[in-house]
This record gives structure tokens, C-alpha cells and sequence, in this order.
């Protein structure tokens, strides 16, 4: 069995619709896929169609945005109810938020290179979720980058001085409030130190007390000494372990089912659906 549960379309920053993942996913063989667009449940019916076409068990989940004090923190939601009006009412927040953090992006980086809200409106096309990633895609449009991961190395890396913040929920409550939508955290790649900030050991123990479910330990983003120290915390805190892509279509080198999470962890998220 081959399960890859974090993967993106264009329902976020993705480059495929959510119909062409689910294809996509087939193609890599994976038997068992989630889409987890950032702070969003829009490709969720579209995904779940096209799955049952190609005989792929579907996962709906989110990727939602969250932070522990000024650290930014992603936690999958898997199986969320998406009509519960709280875990609803925080991802419309933070969707709001993005738009008029990405404007002032554009408006710090316009001082430096030709580039237009215009530019990312376009390049965000119908996302539920606007993101850096389509701020990168303006800019390669526009001639001054070659590819998202130069933009993001140059510009729009979290020390740059055009990053801003958004809102986003304390990481605490999204876990509250996954569970009470019938969802099952998992905290995405928390030790990607690349990214920016990491948070310590103790916030990983004071989240398994508020009701995380498993960490996301096999992952690009973690070297082996991050896969050790992952690893130790899942054990010593009764987290469930999982692995995965975090596939974004040609926006990423992140290839589907590069990391995968085995039956045994899948089956034992699967038994925390609420
Ligand atoms: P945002 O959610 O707007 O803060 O943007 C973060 C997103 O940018 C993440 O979901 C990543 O997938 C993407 N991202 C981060 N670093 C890179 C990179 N070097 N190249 C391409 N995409 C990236
Ligand atoms: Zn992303
Ligand atoms: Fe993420
Ligand atoms: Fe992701």
C-alpha cells in the first residue's frame, strides 16, 4: 500500500486542479491520497470525484496555518467536518488575512522590481488561498526570476525585508478546533528549519496534550537528525508517525509519493476520525 496524505492543487498554491493530482497520484501508483490545500476545502469534491473514477481511496484534509507565538506552524487536518462552523470560521479569517498580506508584499517588492497587484490576481487565477508561491509566479512571469524556489531564496523568504505577516490562529486552538470539526492533527514537517523558525521539543509535548494526533517526521524538508529527534518525540508522546510528498505540482521538486506513511499509522489515524 502506498499512502501519501499532504498534497496541494491549485485550490491553493498548487499547480494542478485537484481532478489532475488525483490523476497524478494513480500515475505514481499511490493507492491512498489526501489533498490538503493551505486553509481550504474547495477541491475537495472535484479530488473525491476523480478518485473514485480511478479507484484511489481519497482523504480530504487541510493544510491549516496556525503559529505558536511568532514561530509559523502548518497543521494538517485529516477528515475535518467541513461544515463545522468554528474550524470554518478560522480558515475564513485566515484566507482574508492572506489577501491583505500579500498586498502589502507587492507593495514592498514593487519598490524594487516592476510588479503588480494585477500580476498575482492573475497568477492566484480562481485559489481559494492566496500564497507567496503566486507572488513568485508573478515575478517569473515578469521576467526577474527563473523558477518559484529562486523568487523564494531572493525575496520572499521569512527574513526578507518584503516578508509580512498574516493572521493565523495560536497552533493550540487549531488543534481544538480540528477535533472538535471530527479532524485528525498532524503536525507538517516541524522541523523544516529552512523555512524559518522551529518550534522546541516542549510545544510538540504541550500539543500531544491538547490533542495532536501524529507528526509528519518523513519529509523533504527533514534531514536525518530532525527524522531522529522526530522520531524520539512520536515515541515518547505517543504520536503517530507519518510521511509524505507535500506535492505541489510543478512548483515544487516534490515528487508524489516521495515519502510515504505505512498502514499501521495510517489505520491507527484513521480509528481517531471523530
Ligand atoms: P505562504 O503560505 O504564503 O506563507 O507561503 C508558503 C508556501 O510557499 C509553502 O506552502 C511552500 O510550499 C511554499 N514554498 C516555501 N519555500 C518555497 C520554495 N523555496 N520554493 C517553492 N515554494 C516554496
Ligand atoms: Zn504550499
Ligand atoms: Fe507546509
Ligand atoms: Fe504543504
Amino acid at each position: 500500500m502506498r499512502i501519501d496524505l499532504h498534497t496541494h492543487s491549485n485550490v491553493s498554491d498548487g499547480t494542478g486542479t485537484p481532478a489532475q493530482v488525483m490523476r497524478e497520484a494513480a500515475e505514481a501508483g499511490l493507492d491512498v491520497v489526501a489533498l490538503t490545500d493551505h486553509d481550504a476545502v474547495d477541491g475537495w469534491g472535484e479530488a473525491a470525484a476523480e478518485a473514485e473514477r480511478l479507484g484511489l481511496s481519497f482523504v480530504p484534509g487541510i493544510e491549516v496555518s496556525a503559529k505558536d507565538r511568532w514561530v509559523s506552524i502548518h497543521m494538517l487536518a485529516l477528515w475535518p467536518r467541513p461544515d463545522d462552523a468554528a474550524l470554518a470560521e478560522i480558515l475564513a479569517l485566515t484566507r482574508e488575512a492572506r489577501v491583505g498580506r500579500a498586498r502589502t508584499m507587492v507593495e514592498r517588492i514593487s519598490v524594487d522590481y516592476a510588479l503588480e497587484w494585477e500580476d498575482v490576481v492573475t497568477h492566484a487565477g480562481d485559489a481559494a488561498t492566496v500564497g507567496r508561491p503566486h507572488i513568485a509566479d508573478a515575478l517569473v512571469a515578469r521576467g526577474h526570476f527563473a523558477r518559484r524556489d529562486d523568487v523564494f531564496a531572493e525575496v520572499l523568504h521569512n527574513s526578507s525585508p518584503y516578508y509580512v505577516h498574516h493572521y493565523a490562529p495560536d497552533v493550540h486552538d487549531a488543534v481544538r478546533a480540528i477535533r472538535a470539526a471530527g479532524g485528525v492533527p498532524v503536525f507538517a514537517h516541524p522541523a523544516a528549519h529552512a523555512r524559518g523558525r522551529v518550534v522546541p521539543d516542549r510545544v510538540i509535548a504541550s500539543l500531544a496534550e491538547a490533542g495532536l494526533a501524529g507528526l509528519e517526521v518523513d519529509h523533504r524538508d527533514h534531514d536525518a537528525e530532525a527524522v531522529a529527534r522526530l522520531s524520539a518525540l512520536a515515541e515518547r508522546h505517543g504520536l503517530i508517525r507519518t510521511g509524505s510528498s507535500d506535492y505541489h505540482g510543478t512548483g515544487k521538486l516534490n515528487r508524489l509519493g516521495e515519502n510515504l506513511t505505512s498502514v499501521e499509522a495510517f489505520e491507527a489515524l484513521e480509528a481517531q476520525r471523530g
